[in-house]
């Protein structure tokens, strides 16, 4: 099996900075590392590994602009990665692997985009790295927030430079942040739905920031702020029911379920309610909640309470989508519990 296509080029293309996801297949036939040169080691940025999803792309175009002499302080690797996702918006296609589901450590069968990451992988550590950092977008209504793969001071610190709110998460593997955790503090950027220009501001201004620091040793405390969630379940909506968000479907949630994510939430919470020819239904008939070492844990979070579905404990959502699609190719959503960092000392 021979890796995916993939190219190196020093600069980037004419018109980049004016690009939409659709300018990208023309500008990078394929994935493509990008080299911006500057003092090393060099921060690495990955961009567009969800051809779906342009906060990257906003983000760095965003940077840019700024050194409009192209002289950067410090040298600036970036990979292009789903180019051929872009022009379809996907986040990859019906042929692909995710591409964010691919780097070393990755749990799923190799494929050549496997084997081409592998390599990417190889050319970015040679150049040394001083940070490394993955943008995205998601579907619900969330506010901008850092992922870590490990809780180790350094990579805590990253992601407080980006948002107060961190998730560590050990799943799904074959994420570019686990590949690069072992090499340098690592961090993916959620930067709310795609085109928001000011989720995307804050990821620019986290790689300006990065360019402009001689280190990244971190102070002894972090700001008082900050929280550190790990996901802790997985909520999906069993097949065989229609669902929405109005009367007339089996499961109708409410229609404010995205406004619930990073919200602490009380036992009792309402998730949605379920029509009146569901009454002998029991909950997990419905619903199907997973922990992150598989194991089902349905009535651990959710009950009903006469029509409505209510979580049974206390809890903090993310990533509740109002996506149908999302939420029948998907999930419904996480929920977190804070994860104790000792008194914030790191
Ligand atoms: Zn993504």
């Amino acid at each position: 099996m021979e890796p995916l296509r993939w190219a190196q080029r020093s600069g980037l293309p004419d018109g980049f900075l004016n690009a939409s996801l659709r300018d990208i297949p023309d500008l990078f036939p394929d994935p493509t590392l990008v080299y911006l040169h500057g003092r090393g080691p060099a921060v690495f940025v990955s961009i567009l590994l969800h051809g779906n999803e342009d906060a990257g792309l906003l983000a760095v175009q965003d940077l840019l602009r700024r050194y409009p002499q192209g002289q950067l302080p410090r040298a600036l690797t970036l990979f292009i990665g789903n180019v051929e996702a872009c022009r379809s918006q996907a986040r990859f296609l019906p042929h692909q692997v995710d591409f964010n589901r691919a780097w070393p450590g990755s749990e799923t069968e190799t494929t050549p985009v496997h084997l081409m990451l592998e390599e990417v992988c190889e050319h970015v550590l040679d150049e040394g790295l001083f940070a490394s950092i993955d943008i995205h977008n998601n579907t619900g209504r969330n506010p901008i927030y850092g992922c870590i793969c490990s809780c180790a001071p350094q990579h805590v610190y990253l992601a407080s430079l980006f948002s107060p709110r961190i998730i560590y998460f050990i799943r799904p593997k074959g994420v570019q942040t686990q590949a690069f955790m072992h090499h340098c503090p690592s961090l993916t950027c959620e930067c709310g739905r795609p085109g928001d220009k000011v989720a995307a501001r804050a990821a620019a201004d986290l790689i300006d920031r990065l360019l402009n620091m001689d280190s990244l040793e971190r102070p002894d405390h972090l700001a008082d702020d900050i929280e550190v969630y790990h996901t802790v379940a997985r909520i999906q909506v069993r097949d065989g029911y229609s669902f929405g968000f109005e009367p007339g479907c089996d499961i109708i949630f409410r229609r404010d379920l995205d406004a619930l994510n990073f919200v602490q939430l009380p036992p009792g919470e309402q998730l949605g309610s379920l029509s009146p020819r569901m009454l002998q239904t029991q909950i997990e008939e419905c619903f199907l909640v997973h922990d992150e070492h598989g194991r089902d844990v349905t009535s651990d979070y959710l009950t009903r309470r006469d029509g409505s579905v209510v979580f049974q404990r206390e809890t903090m959502p993310s990533m509740l989508t109002r996506d149908i699609n999302v939420i029948r190719q998907d999930c419904l959503g996480y929920l977190m519990e804070r994860f104790p960092l000792q008194g914030n000392r790191v």
